[in-house]
């Protein structure tokens, strides 16, 4: 397992399409790779593509699972995903009656990578889940996560994280969040295993000297350098979890939309009473030192 397990790599490309006011967000995980190739919307094949394959499909409220026939049942897969559902969307989205989904998200286990490949493209490769979201006019028009299911503990190695990403793009519809806020958040819906390897990327960037100022991660807007993917991910879930312990999860979704209006101080001061970026920065180094 150590292939799946030594990094959570995590990689999301959003393409415009002007024309079309289509705005898709691809996002995959898990991938112990060092070496980035700039993502790019991978193909994304229609079901009938499926269709001559040995798959079982089964639909609940708001998933359609397809499994490989006699592997795994879709319906109890189908039954763990709204189960998530409910409880991220409550946890991030604060509704604990949400409407269903329009259209369903599609959820395909892969049955070996070569097959996972061909759905999320090769940019993918060596990750373990992947999910896709596609908005139009501010309206998601498809949700899809695909997971692979060879010898890997999906349920919680990829599907939480990635259906994370899947509601997450539900907080302000045709938006795309802040990358360390999208997956700080996704991170801190994985496994504690996994959650440690992050923390000890963490670490060793503080020990290294090559922790970003917090002015720099904030503002970021794309992926760092593949070097700096292992301390991208693991202080930007710490940064999420400093946060969000010093309020709640409402408080730092406020947080974040008052971002999209104001610049970054500001937002801090209004929402959490920190001076500028630069006090947040001095914070969250020291909850560090508190925690070691
Ligand atoms: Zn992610």
């Amino acid at each position: 397992m150590r292939l799946f397990s030594r990094k959570s790599i995590h990689m999301t490309a959003v393409v415009v399409a002007f024309a079309l006011a289509i705005v898709a967000l691809r996002v995959e995980a898990q991938s112990p790779r060092r070496s980035f190739t700039k993502p790019s919307v991978a193909p994304s094949p229609a079901i009938s593509e499926y269709s001559d394959s040995n798959w079982a499909i089964h639909d609940s409220p708001n998933f359609m699972v397809w499994c490989p026939a006699g592997e795994v049942s879709p319906a109890e897969l189908g039954q763990h995903c709204e189960a998530l559902r409910s409880r991220l969307i409550a946890k991030w989205l604060g509704n604990s009656n949400p409407p269903v989904w329009s259209p369903k998200c599609l959820v395909v286990l892969h049955p070996s990578r070569s097959s996972y490949l061909q759905s999320v493209g090769v940019e993918a490769a060596d990750t373990a889940g992947s999910s896709l979201v596609v908005c139009r006019a501010s309206k998601v028009v498809s949700r899809r996560v695909d997971l692979r299911g060879d010898g890997i503990d999906f349920r919680t190695a990829a599907l939480p994280h990635e259906l994370a990403h899947v509601v997450l793009a539900e907080l302000f519809p045709g938006r795309s969040l802040p990358r360390w806020a999208d997956e700080g958040m996704a991170i801190l819906e994985d496994s504690v295993s996994k959650r440690s390897l992050h923390l000890r990327d963490l670490q060793t960037a503080w020990v290294d000297g090559r922790l970003f100022h917090l002015r720099d991660l904030l503002q970021m807007r794309e992926y760092p350098v593949s070097q700096d993917w292992g301390v991208f991910y693991g202080q930007s879930a710490s940064v999420v979890e400093f946060l969000v312990n010093r309020s709640n999860t409402r408080q730092f979704v406020n947080f974040l939309a008052r971002l999209a209006e104001e610049d970054l101080d500001a937002a801090l001061r209004e929402t959490y009473a920190i001076t500028d970026v630069e006090e947040l920065d001095r914070l969250w180094r020291a909850s560090l030192l508190v925690d070691r």
